[in-house]
This record gives C-alpha cells, sequence and structure tokens, in this order.
C-alpha cells in the first residue's frame, strides 16, 4: 500500500484488527509480564516496562503521524524530556531558547544542572545570538516552536543548520504545533518531542509525552534509555492516547479555524493592547509561521492566543470572568481554557531572566461553536 495520508495513519498505523479475536480496537493489555514458551523464547514481549502490546501500537502510530522511522512513548512529556537528557553527560551543555516551557527549563536549571549538565538560554529569534553562543561546544539544542505564551515562531532549517554546525543533536518540542501542521524532521531537526497530554491526546484525560526520530543509533540508545529509565505510559494511557489520535486532524483543523477568529475580534477589541497569534499578519513569525505550519498545502497556525490588556488586575479579573473557558493550566484539550501566565504556568521561570507581561493572558482555544467563545470573552472584557 502506498503511504497512508495522516488521517488515514491516525486510524491505521499500527492498529491492525486483533489476531486473536479479530476486535477492530487494540486491547487495553492489563499485564505487566507474558507467559514464555520455553527460556529465551517468547512471543516479543518479556515485561512490560519494555514493551507492551498497547504501546508498540500506540508508537507505531506516532512514528506514522510523524513520517519518522522510530518514535518511542513516556509517562510525561517531562519523562521523554529527561529520557533525551539522558544521552548527555556530565559537563556537557544544552540551549534552550529563553522561553522554553517552564517544566524544562525547571528540569535543565534545578534538577540536571546539580549532575554537572550544563545549560544557557538565548532568543532564538535572534539568529545572530544563536551563533555567538554556538561558539562554545553544545551538545544539545532543543528548540520549541510556537513558544509559550507569546507565540514566538522559530526558524527551525535555520535552527537546524547552525544546531549541527556547532556539532548539536537538534531537538524540537513541537507540542504546540502536532506533527498535523508541523514536522521538524522535515525542517532538518534530529529529534521531535511531545507532551502528548495537549493535543495528541487532546481531551484533557491523561498525561504522556513522546520522541521521534529516524537515525537508528540514537533511536537504539532510547529505546535503551527508555526501559533503563523507565518513564513509560501504561497500556490504559497509551489506549487513549490511541483513541485521541485518531481525530487529531479533525481537532486541529477545529482549533486553528476558531483561534483564527477569536484572534480577529481580540485584534479590534478596545481593552486588548496588543495580540500574539502568529496568524496575524502583523505578528513578527507570521512569515516564517506561513512556510513552516501548514497542513496539506494550506498554512494553519495553531489554536493559542494571547494577549495584554492593561495591567495584571485586570487580566486576573478577565481570568475569573469567562464561563466557557475554564481557568485553568495546559492546553490542546476540546474545552477551551484561559489562564494567566505570570501568576500560573510561568511562575517557574522566575529567576531565569525571562519576564512576563503582567497584563497577559493565554487562551487554548477549544473547539466549541467559535460565537459561544467570542460572547464569552466579550462579556469578560466588558
Ligand atoms: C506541557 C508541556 C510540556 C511538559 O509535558 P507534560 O506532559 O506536562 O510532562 C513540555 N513542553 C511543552 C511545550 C508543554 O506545553
Amino acid at each position: 500500500m502506498d503511504r497512508m495520508h495522516f488521517e488515514t495513519a491516525a486510524i491505521h498505523a499500527g492498529q491492525d484488527p486483533d489476531p486473536a479475536t479479530g476486535a477492530i480496537i487494540v486491547p487495553i493489555y492489563q499485564t505487566s509480564t507474558y507467559a514464555q514458551d520455553a527460556v529465551a523464547k517468547h512471543k516479543g514481549f518479556e515485561y512490560s516496562r519494555t514493551d507492551n502490546p498497547t504501546r508498540r501500537a500506540l508508537e507505531q502510530c506516532l512514528a506514522a503521524l510523524e513520517g519518522s522511522k522510530h518514535a518511542a512513548a513516556f509517562a510525561s512529556g517531562m519523562a521523554a524530556i529527561t529520557t533525551l537528557a539522558m544521552t548527555m553527560t556530565s559537563g556537557q551543555r544544552v540551549l534552550l531558547p529563553d522561553d522554553v516551557y517552564g517544566g524544562t527549563y525547571r528540569l535543565f536549571a534545578r534538577v540536571l544542572r546539580d549532575l554537572g549538565i550544563e545549560y544557557e538560554t538565548v532568543d532564538m529569534t535572534d539568529l545572530k545570538a544563536v551563533e555567538r553562543a554556538c561558539e562554545r561546544p553544545i551538545a544539545l539544542l532543543l528548540a520549541e516552536t510556537p513558544t509559550n505564551p507569546t507565540l514566538k515562531i522559530l526558524d527551525l532549517r535555520a535552527l537546524a543548520e547552525r544546531g549541527h554546525a556547532a556539532g548539536a543533536l537538534v531537538a524540537v518540542d513541537n507540542t504546540f504545533a502536532t506533527p498535523y501542521l508541523q514536522r521538524p524532521l522535515d525542517h532538518g531537526a534530529d529529534i521531535v518531542l511531545y507532551s502528548a497530554t495537549k493535543y495528541l491526546g487532546g481531551h484533557s484525560d491523561l498525561v504522556a509525552g513522546s520522541l521521534a526520530l529516524n537515525d537508528d543509533d540514537l533511536a537504539d540508545r532510547l529505546r535503551y534509555l527508555q526501559n533503563a529509565v523507565g518513564a513509560v505510559p501504561g497500556p490504559f494511557d497509551s489506549w487513549l492516547l490511541l483513541r485521541g489520535l485518531k481525530t487529531l486532524a479533525l481537532r486541529m483543523r477545529a482549533h486553528c479555524s476558531r483561534a483564527t477568529r477569536v484572534a480577529a475580534w481580540l485584534s479590534e477589541h478596545p481593552a486588548v493592547s496588543r495580540l500574539h497569534f502568529p496568524g496575524s499578519a502583523a505578528h513578527p513569525g507570521h512569515e516564517v509561521a506561513t512556510r513552516q505550519m501548514a497542513a496539506a498545502g494550506e498554512p494553519l497556525y495553531g489554536g493559542m492566543v494571547s494577549f495584554e490588556v492593561a495591567d495584571e488586575a485586570r487580566a486576573l479579573q478577565v481570568c475569573e470572568r469567562t464561563e466557557l473557558f475554564f481557568l485553568g493550566e495546559s492546553l490542546g484539550g476540546v474545552e477551551s481554557l484561559i489562564e494567566h501566565p505570570g501568576k500560573m504556568t510561568h511562575a517557574s521561570l522566575a529567576g531565569s531572566g525571562y519576564e512576563v507581561a503582567p497584563g497577559l493572558i493565554r487562551l487554548s482555544v477549544g473547539i466549541e461553536h467559535v460565537d459561544d467563545l467570542i460572547g464569552d470573552l466579550e462579556r469578560a472584557l466588558s
């Protein structure tokens, strides 16, 4: 069969009917171990930390969606990033965006640095600054685009070139874009990583993560670390994630269309002093986003929108007044969420030198009817 389209792979890759019963849905193999026919003679599975049939189906599906040779699933996005970081050794250095996901910053700044892994943050939209940071050896360049919470757009091809010239492995946290909108491996990256908790799962009912890549040797090393470190998802979460992936394309189209409408509406509201949405022509990363983020040839800019109001008091008031937009951390679910990065998600960046505007509000636009979403924001902003 020809290579499947994204929508088809989401439903079929790794998900042939169960050979024992014909069940068309991959079963939840809720088992820790497997009876062996004889010593060292088994049916491909020995112990569920090492491998489990539900998780294997998930990993095959994730690889198909990424267009990668390999994918590995983890218990959370942070478990995926930690396992990736375990490829580094004491004395090596990682380069991070200055507005990297707060948990990633915390891991490198407050946990791994104590083990001798060094880090540096840089504004990765500034390629000259990246080049300067690459003058000293780096082992890993970890990019993230769109970034959180101001949705900056990084030029992946340019960063992969700079990183590779410095001898670094280039990884991209693609959580905000998903493989439906952006394929970092096609732009020169070596590894893509996800918090599958967000759009990949899509229903705010699981925590998981993944890594995807093409290089066989690195994949062997990561597979070894996946088992050695042991931060793997259980069969039920693997199954839920497989179920979420089936509708990823449909959901992303719905998120993108609503976010575009919400952003256009916000841009004209008198209480909004600044809009951050890569789909808006005024956004500094709009051109790169148009080149880098697309589905079936059509540019799409994701489901996240941030905006600024006069000050912190006003921002907190708006966050507390919406009814459909639930006040909460996380993103990427079918239900809309609102939050105040300064006081919530980005509190862990305190001390990094990265400042979040006090009047900044972040929206994860869900797939409710757009008129209801705009009505909710209108009441909260009035
Ligand atoms: C949530 C998130 C993570 C961490 O993932 P968990 O599943 O919460 O461990 C990493 N990167 C980004 C961009 C995220 O949004």
